[in-house]
């Protein structure tokens, strides 16, 4: 190994193998005076955040430096991935900090859907994972909606201190910077000044405010049991919404069941014949079957019929869980792919998804 380098952007390692990893610089720049990695050089010249992958280890350790700091912490969550995008732990990495909780992705949901019944979802999920948010917003990164309402709010919030954004990848947390950093670049008033170098502290961006203090966004962080880890990148596509979520309505009878793709399963066990809502992906397939028959399609048609997955060696068992409908309309969360709304007291539901995605439920957000 020769000397080590260290890009002067960020003060991270820089190496010149992994392009999609922390600290890549094209093996040409190295001939450069000033070093800088490919994430600082994208936003010193295109104001524009980029990705980058860290190890457990890493992220845990810039998690656990927040404890210490004096800041608001903004953590962004997939509201069509909330559990999947939730980062465990973060009650006690914030330490005595305020958390301002963020729900990306509001663009998606269809227009029926009562915002209100969203935030209090998201404010219940939140406290049963150890966390009491300051304020829950929801927002489109991608499409603006809300995105200024977000800003203000962590411009009161922070009450002069630095902002730490937190989230796992995938929740738009890039997108979020990227559409601050332009939206807000050039007026005077601005929140973010952009024409700042990145800072120095390591393996985070930091954006000055105008009063001196620092936005910092850190890192994407990798969350293991997310469905989106489960496929390839060209199937995330179709699991992964575009725009916004039409619901498909299918009848069932009891032992009936719907494959989502070949990712998870309901088994309609036992109740009245009733319809089931599914709010996924316009561009997944659902596939309706007897339950008699649901083991033996799953196990000969996983990867050809049931897809994705396209790739099933490596695709993990689904794992069972069962639900008893109360009095109360109520969604089923696939975390990472959508829900499906249920009724019918005392409806036994089934559901079946890959060890570590969560399946959970919520009374209906409609
Ligand atoms: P990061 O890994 O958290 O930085 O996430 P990115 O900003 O890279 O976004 C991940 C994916 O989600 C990209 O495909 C984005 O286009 C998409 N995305 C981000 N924000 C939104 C949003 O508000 N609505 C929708 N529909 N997609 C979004």
């Amino acid at each position: 190994m020769g000397e080590t380098i260290i890009c002067s952007g960020c003060g991270v390692q820089i190496q010149t193998e992994d392009k999609e990893g922390l600290g890549y610089a094209p093996p040409s720049s190295l001939e450069r005076e000033v070093i800088i990695c490919q994430r600082c050089y994208r936003l010193k010249h295109y104001n524009e955040v980029q990705d980058v992958s860290l190890t457990d280890d890493d992220f845990l350790a810039i998690l656990n430096t927040l404890s210490r700091k004096k800041a608001l912490i903004v953590k962004i969550v997939d509201i069509f991935d909330f559990d999947g995008s939730w980062l465990p732990g973060i009650h006690r990495f914030v330490g005595d900090n305020d958390v301002l909780l963020v729900g990306n992705k509001v663009d998606l949901l269809p227009k029926s859907v009562k915002r209100n019944k969203v935030i209090n979802w998201m404010q219940r999920a939140s406290k049963e994972n150890g966390l009491k948010p300051v304020d829950v917003m929801l927002m489109s990164a991608e499409s603006g909606e809300a995105m200024m309402n977000v800003a203000q709010a962590i411009d009161e919030y922070r009450n002069g201190k630095d902002v730490y954004i937190v989230g796992c990848t995938n929740v738009g947390k890039s997108t979020f910077i990227n559409g601050l950093l332009k939206e807000l670049g050039a007026g005077d008033e601005a929140l973010i000044t952009t024409s700042n170098v990145p800072g120095t502290t390591l393996d985070m961006i930091d954006v000055p405010l105008d009063d001196g203090s620092s936005l910092f966004d850190t890192p994407g962080i990798i969350n293991h049991h997310q469905m989106a880890h489960l496929v390839t990148k060209k199937e995330l596509k179709i699991i992964a919404p575009k725009k916004e979520v039409k619901p498909t309505v299918f009848q069932l009878n009891e032992e009936q069941t719907l494959f989502f793709g070949g990712l998870s399963r309901l088994d309609f066990m036992s109740g009245s014949r009733q319809s089931f809502i599914v709010y996924m992906s316009n561009e997944l397939h659902v596939h309706r079957t007897k339950l008699e028959k649901a083991d033996e399609l799953y196990e000969k048609h996983l990867g050809d019929m049931l897809t994705p997955p396209g790739d099933t060696k490596h695709f993990p068992d689904l794992q069972m869980k069962e639900w008893k409908i109360g009095k109360e309309k109520l969604d089923i969360v696939f975390s990472g792919l959508g829900w499906v709304t249920v009724s019918g007291e005392g409806s036994i539901v089934r559901t079946h998804a890959p060890k570590g995605v969560h399946v959970t439920i919520r009374p209906s957000i409609f």
